[in-house]
């Protein structure tokens, strides 16, 4: 969005489908669902923060979105004209406004309420098309222009990395100040009455959360809390929002079972850190994580899946012939089915003071939130798999140098053969083969690693401001234990591989108590891919169709 006037705008925008404009005909159905008002010029129809709010389409007039309405730092978003419509991703979640809108002139609009639009979405399908297309568009610009949520926070402040982290993950539009170099980041804290020590703050509207938790951030914009309603029994809990965890919600959903999708992180999980993602079908061109992940959530948000995050299941038990998840914060929820889908996480390097560079020098992914941190630096990644490799080649893209450590001589049996060439290619990425890290270095933030060499133990030191670990991964199923029987290395146990003798016979990806199913990374033996996973995840909601037709005891 660049403020431009949206009937000016080019060609681009109308070829990306960000703001269609409506034909009269698809006015007429719109007003189906809702009631037409009048606004005076420098009226609000909205604010930043607000609970609720309307879908509007502009019949006559201007309605301009801005963004910091009424401070200083006020910016035009974009204005709309005559048939085009208001709104953008999180009004079909159900969560607070992070933009207002303002009538520029005498205007009329169609407002339809919250339920109205779900009716739009679900009953009028070329509008729904168009509409959702529209609302991916405009996240992504909001997204690359930085506007939406401001935070503001130390560099040197984990904090303000897991705020950025959750922010960028979750792909919530904001901007970031940063409290060791943006000038304008003390000013604006005197303007709020916060002091340095209360950092990192997010600001919304007249919201001002100091050092919130993920909770209270996703809270306060208005997502839903677990369980979004208390006393019900759902027919299916997903536990893990990554491409297996997001595939079940949309096929639960569209089959029509009541379906809550619960995610201790980010929606997208592995996937959503892989910058790009090129052997997945359909997409010749590739596509990255995070696009694949805001694509499900919106697909599965259509269908009415309630996605809940950040939410953490900490335990599984069976009461009342039902399943009953418990969570780190919140009330129970009891389930008919449930399919876990909690994935992996990446195995970190046994290093001395690793925990006190985590986050601010060392991590396990390498998006646009951990690129912000160390644009223009030297870097170093660990590892020679696939992820370590699209790691390398995006991070030359934006830092100085990047050092590919691994262990053995070559890359050839542990990386596809297209990225190695990548790798070779590129006059930023050194590769150093029979390398391993020993020491990390600095105080507050990291200076340096030594790293030896395993053939012969001679030492140096590279100059490096942030390390990235890739060097494999291990189940997120701590709190399946004792519950779920799982392989010697953690990973779920399903089907034909669970050695429970009981006489239910398991249904493929069924775990050995009967009604819960795994699927993806999850999974012992199963195919550790975005393609595998998305494939696993929509089975597995047949499946449950099947054992809930058994009625079979849990
Ligand atoms: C950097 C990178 C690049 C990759 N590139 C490719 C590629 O190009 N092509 C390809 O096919 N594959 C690729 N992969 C592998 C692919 O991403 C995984 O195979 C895939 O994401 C597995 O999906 P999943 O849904 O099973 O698990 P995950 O993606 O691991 O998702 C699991 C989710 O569950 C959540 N969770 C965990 N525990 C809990 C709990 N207790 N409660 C609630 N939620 C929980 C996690 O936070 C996570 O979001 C890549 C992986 C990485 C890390």
């Amino acid at each position: 969005m660049d403020g431009t006037p949206s009937e000016l705008r080019g060609l681009d925008d109308a070829r990306d489908g960000a703001f269609p404009r409506l034909s009269d005909e698809q006015l007429a159905v719109v007003r189906r669902y809702g009631e037409e008002c009048a606004y005076e010029a420098g009226e609000t129809l909205f604010r930043e923060g607000d609970p609720t709010y309307d879908f509007y389409v502009v019949v006559e007039g201007r309605v301009a979105v801005v963004d910091g309405l009424g401070t200083s730092r006020e910016r035009l978003i974009v204005e709309h004209g005559p048939g085009s419509f208001i709104g953008e991703y999180n009004l079909l979640a159900g969560a607070a406004p992070l933009f207002s809108a303002v009538a520029r002139e005498p205007s009329r609009v169609i407002a339809v309420s919250a339920d109205g639009f779900r009716r739009i979405i679900d009953q009028e399908p070329t509008l729904s098309e168009l509409i959702l297309r529209a609302f991916l568009s405009r996240r992504v610009r909001l997204i690359d222009r930085g506007v939406g949520l401001e935070l503001v926070g130390s560099r040197y402040s984990p904090d303000t990395r897991r705020l950025i982290e959750f922010a960028t993950r979750n792909r919530l539009p904001y901007s970031w100040l940063d409290l060791e170099s943006d000038p304008t980041a003390e000013s604006l804290l005197r303007d709020f009455n916060v002091e340095p020590v209360e950092t990192p703050v997010v600001l919304l509207g007249s919201l001002v959360l100091r050092n919130p938790s993920n909770e209270e951030l996703a809270r306060a914009l208005g997502r839903p809390a677990p369980p979004a309603r208390p006393d019900e029994v759902v027919d299916l809990v997903v536990v893990g929002a990554g491409p297996a965890g997001l595939a079940a919600a949309v096929y639960g959903a569209s089959e029509g079972y009541t379906t809550l999708c619960v995610e201790a992180s980010s929606v997208g999980g592995q996937a959503g850190t892989s910058t790009r993602i090129e052997n997945y079908l359909g997409f010749p061109a590739g596509l990255s994580g995070s696009e694949l992940a805001t694509r499900a959530q919106l697909q599965a948000e259509k269908f009415e899946a309630r996605i809940v995050v950040p939410c953490e299941a900490v335990a599984l038990e069976q009461h009342d012939g039902l399943h009953c998840l418990k969570f780190a914060a919140g009330d129970d929820v009891h389930a008919r089915a449930v399919i876990i889908a909690t994935g992996a996480r990446y195995r970190r390097l046994e290093l001395e003071r690793l925990e006190q560079f985590e986050g601010v020098g060392v991590y396990y992914a390498a998006t646009h939130a951990e690129a912000k941190t160390c644009a223009g630096d030297v870097v170093a990644i660990v590892g020679g798999g696939n992820s370590a490799g699209q790691a390398a080649v995006f991070l030359a893209e934006r830092t100085r140098k990047v050092y590919v450590v691994i262990r053995r001589g070559d890359l050839s049996e542990t990386m596809s053969r297209y990225l190695v060439d990548q790798i070779e290619r590129h006059d930023r990425i050194e590769l150093l083969p029979h390398t391993e890290v020993r020491e990390l270095l600095g105080d507050d933030t990291l200076e340096g690693i030594v790293v030896e060499d395993n053939r012969d133990g001679s030492r140096r030191t590279l100059d490096v401001r942030a390390l990235f670990a890739f060097i494999g991964a291990d189940p997120h199923t701590d709190w399946l234990e004792g519950r779920l029987e799982l392989d010697s290395r953690g990973f779920v146990l399903t089907g034909a591989d669970v050695s429970v003798t009981d006489a239910i016979e398991r249904l493929p990806l069924e775990t050995s108590r009967p009604g819960v199913f795994a699927v993806g990374d999850v999974r012992s033996g199963s195919v550790k891919r975005v393609a595998s996973a998305v494939g696993e995840g929509s089975m597995a909601v047949r499946l449950v169709f099947d054992r809930l037709a058994t009625a079979a005891p849990l």
